[in-house]
């Protein structure tokens, strides 16, 4: 069932929620737009590393969807936020792209390839991941018994349009967890409450009056299954409507919907003379 009342506020994915590649999903500009308009905050989230806040506001206003920096949260921004909080001045070994290892350096970090002086291996979604810099972490994790091992987030692929994807940083993170018999520390992506703190900062607002908009199960709707907030999983991107009837009673999403527009309500449709042809 689609929603039949607006939420206080809307928390929503990226990839396969607001966009597929380069396009817009279909209602996803009219939807924010409609409740941009009606003062309800909207956030973005993203568990994907490889690009930080600023490419994410330029991707938005180059498809149409002008977006304040502090409206998006990535897990460069949660990874950043945790390491400061809870390992201040450590040294890090980061096996991630280039915007990741950017804002750890302008947070104050030093980061290092020697695995004498390595206080946090990062695991990330490196697509320029190597034997070299598994062995560096191996070193600093398992010979010198001296780093810990976090990931920036959960997913074991990134999916492109057309069915392809890239292997993303659970993978890396399994590679080093097996080789060391080490587990990460800490996961600092959907479905980790942090991500949800994150994209709520600011806000004085209840997470059970907001809702968590995503095309996947094991981070979007989890998340929100776990933080008490109501869930909507949009069929746009990895999930089918099979994949849903598969599901346990207490695992189903609150709505699910075929386009992300349906989050406004029918009667609102009605006055907006809204049809699905727009
Ligand atoms: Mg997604």
């Amino acid at each position: 069932m689609p929603p039949t009342e607006l939420h206080q506020a809307y928390v929503f994915d990226l990839d396969g929620t607001i966009y597929l590649g380069d396009h817009l999903l279909p209602g996803a500009a009219r939807l924010i737009g409609e409740l941009r308009r009606r003062g309800i905050p909207v956030r973005f989230l993203s568990n994907n590393p490889t690009k930080d806040p600023q490419q994410y506001v330029e991707k938005l206003a180059r498809l149409g969807l002008p977006t304040e920096i502090t409206d998006i949260a990535n897990t460069v921004v949660t990874t950043t936020r945790w390491l400061q909080e809870h390992h201040p001045g450590a040294t890090l070994f980061v096996v991630g792209e280039q915007p990741l290892k950017r804002a750890l350096t302008e947070a104050g970090f030093r980061l290092s390839e020697d695995p004498e002086q390595i206080d946090v291996v990062v695991a990330s979604y490196d697509r320029t991941f190597d034997y070299a810099k598994l062995q560096t972490a191996f070193d600093a994790i398992w010979f010198h018994r001296r780093a810990i091992l976090v990931q920036t987030n959960p997913d074991r692929f990134c999916p492109f349009p057309g069915g392809r994807g890239e292997p993303d940083c659970a993978a890396i993170t399994a590679a080093i967890e097996t080789c060391t018999g080490v587990k990460a520390e800490a996961n600092l992506g959907k479905p980790s409450p942090i991500m949800l703190e994150e994209a709520l900062r600011g806000l004085e607002v209840d997470p059970a009056d907001c809702v968590m908009v995503g095309d996947r199960l094991g981070t979007d709707i989890q998340m929100a299954l776990d933080t008490g907030m109501a869930s909507c999983l949009v069929l746009t991107g990895e999930t089918t409507a099979q994949d849903v009837a598969a599901l346990e009673e207490n695992h189903k999403p609150t709505y699910v919907l075929d386009r992300i527009d349906r989050l406004i309500p029918q009667r609102l449709w009605d006055e907006l003379g809204w049809t699905e042809q727009d």
